[in-house]
């Protein structure tokens, strides 16, 4: 038996060894030739995903720095998306990771050419091309582009990502080598404590405000009383570099008890398809209510993320009326400066622990199986692996609701719980006139009274759309056309470089619903626009393809209902 465990312990330690070497720490230079200033490290928490990378800051705030390939190799994707990671260039390297570089404002010449081509041949401003590896040789410090702004992003800076090559898993840039001022360690801001029934759920929930005592040490003075007989914690934290006050995303956090680690994880690969358990490691109420980020420092049932190393106890800890228990919280950026919590938790004695409200519910959501509720009106489908933990879940009438519309108001709660896929609502739509079931939407209502169209297909008299929020749904339409305003254009353009538009439209759009649609014609022929789906900017630049002349300009714009505009108008070039 000892000599079993000693060839396990034996083997756990090569295996680690082994995960630990894979990474080169030689192979990748800096992808923008000078010092690295980020303004978002990896496994950051972000709505709905951690982030993927590091975000490298341009020097001076604004588009335009170089922007260099890390190592050899070849060009294997170039990706041009309106949203997401807008202008993106990825280059495939013989040690068998990518680099991608994203949010780029254009490409140096001979690669902007072949996307322009590509562009022209498909007709579509969006493309994803797979240049094959003899196109695009690469050499290290080979400049590819510039810097820039294009797609989610809000704020000149380079998206720098190092993926396996083999099934695109980003990993930890700083794995490999880059080295970063930091001697600062990571600001602990809040604690929170959670009070856990026998089974493990959370009864309540307070948040406490550690103490710093000195450059990296906070303390809780006072032993924490509860009346619960488990307890379990979460922890709000950032960090900073050396000469800059950018609140960036923490490495690691271990909590130990009586001087023992319990709980930890660390933040090195997250694949794509895990990435949104990220709801279920944070605390997603305190999220959507007060859009705090919380690393939950215990896991919940339904998350699947490959992150943590979990104890016995599963970061769930028993406490009782007869002995404090010492709890450590450190947390640690990647260069290992650390700062450390310490607090003590004692059981309240002959206290009964406070219970969670009591509220109402048609069933119970599980994350092993399919949830239903059906109701007048309205039926919601959850499937497998949407909830994260046990949850209650009901579907309620708004009250007052009725009256002249399409269907009434129903709100699915808890509004504040995670769920991870898409699930189905399916609305009555009886009272939608005929004449107008094609512009007719599930409608998603959010708190502060925006409405948002979340696509919909009809199913006999109901409409259906997949949705990946709780909170108040409904059938509303849209009739109302996009709209094209010119802002950059006049009927003489003559020597001008470019013309742009902008594109608008009276309902914003998530889940299923898709995004506007457009194409720009001049005389009959196809031409290139490119948008910015965040300020909704078009923008065709003059390259000689048009001649000099008059000419007659034609720009289609469709949303979501299948509502079309048409801007014509003529100009001289
Ligand atoms: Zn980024």
């Amino acid at each position: 038996m000892k000599i079993y465990a000693f060839f396990t312990l034996c083997i756990a330690l090569l295996s680690m060894v082994e995960i630990i070497g894979t990474y080169p720490k030689e192979d990748f230079v800096s992808p923008v030739n000078r010092d690295i200033k980020l303004s978002g490290t990896f496994g950051e928490l972000r709505t709905n995903h951690f982030h993927a990378g590091l975000d490298i800051k341009s020097l001076h705030q604004t588009s335009g720095d170089p922007v260099y390939a890390a190592a050899d190799g070849h060009i294997s994707r170039i990706k041009i998306d309106e949203f997401g990671y807008g202008n993106a260039l990825y280059i495939d390297h013989p040690d068998g990771f990518t680099t991608l570089y994203a949010h780029l404002d254009h490409f140096t010449d001979e690669i902007q050419d072949y996307i322009k081509e590509q562009q022209y041949l498909q007709k579509s401003f969006e493309v994803d091309l797979n240049p094959g590896p003899d196109k695009f040789p690469i050499v290290q410090m080979q400049q590819i582009g510039y810097m820039g702004n294009t797609g989610n992003s809000y704020g000149a800076h380079l998206h720098f990502e190092i993926r396996h090559t083999n099934d695109q898993t980003p990993v930890n840039p700083l794995h490999f080598g880059f080295d970063i001022a930091d001697h600062h360690a990571p600001v602990i801001q809040q604690l929170i404590v959670y009070e856990l029934d026998e089974d493990g759920q959370v009864l309540n929930s307070s948040i406490m405000q550690p103490k710093l005592t000195d450059d990296s040490n906070y303390l809780i003075a006072e032993p924490i009383e509860l009346a619960s007989q488990k307890v379990a914690f979460g922890l709000r934290t950032y960090d900073t570099e050396d000469g800059d006050d950018n609140k960036n995303g923490i490495y690691s956090i271990q909590c130990s008890a009586e001087g023992k680690t319990k709980f930890e994880f660390s933040l090195d690969e997250i694949p794509f398809e895990k990435a949104r358990y990220i709801n279920a490691h944070i605390d997603y109420k305190e999220k959507v209510n007060q859009n705090l980020f919380f690393h939950r420092m215990y896991p919940l049932e339904g998350n699947r993320l490959p992150i943590y190393s979990i104890g016995e106890e599963q970061g769930r800890f028993m406490i009782n009326p007869e002995y404090p228990r010492q709890f450590t919280i450190s947390v640690s950026d990647f260069k290992g400066n650390a700062s450390t919590l310490s607090f003590q938790v004692v059981q309240l004695k002959n206290e009964a622990p406070r219970s969670a409200k009591q509220i109402k519910y048609n069933t119970i959501g599980l994350p092993e199986a399919v949830t239903i509720v059906t109701q007048q009106g309205i039926q919601v489908v959850w499937p497998e692996g949407c909830f994260y933990e046990k949850t209650p879940v009901s579907v309620n009438l708004v009250p007052g609701s009725h009256s002249g519309n399409y269907s009434p108001y129903f709100e699915i709660d808890p509004v504040d719980a995670p769920v991870h896929t898409y699930f189905n609502v399916s609305i009555d739509g009886l009272s939608v006139p005929p004449s107008l079931l094609n512009r007719a939407f599930i409608a998603r209502c959010d708190p502060n009274g925006s409405i948002v169209n979340c696509g919909g297909s009809w199913i006999g008299n109901t409409l259906t759309s997949g949705v990946r929020e709780m909170g108040t749904y409904t059938i509303l339409v849209d009739t109302i056309p996009p709209k094209i305003k010119p802002i950059h254009f006049n009927s003489n353009m003559t020597g001008w470089v470019q013309m742009d538009f902008r594109i608008s439209d009276n309902v914003r759009i998530r889940d299923k619903g898709r995004d506007l649609m457009y194409s720009a014609y001049v005389d009959n022929e196809w031409i290139l626009m490119s948008l910015d789906g965040k300020t909704g900017l078009l923008t065709h630049k003059f390259d000689g393809r048009i001649p000099p002349g008059d000419h007659r300009l034609m720009i289609k714009l469709t949303d979501d209902r299948g509502n079309e505009s048409i801007l014509e108008k003529s100009f001289t070039l």
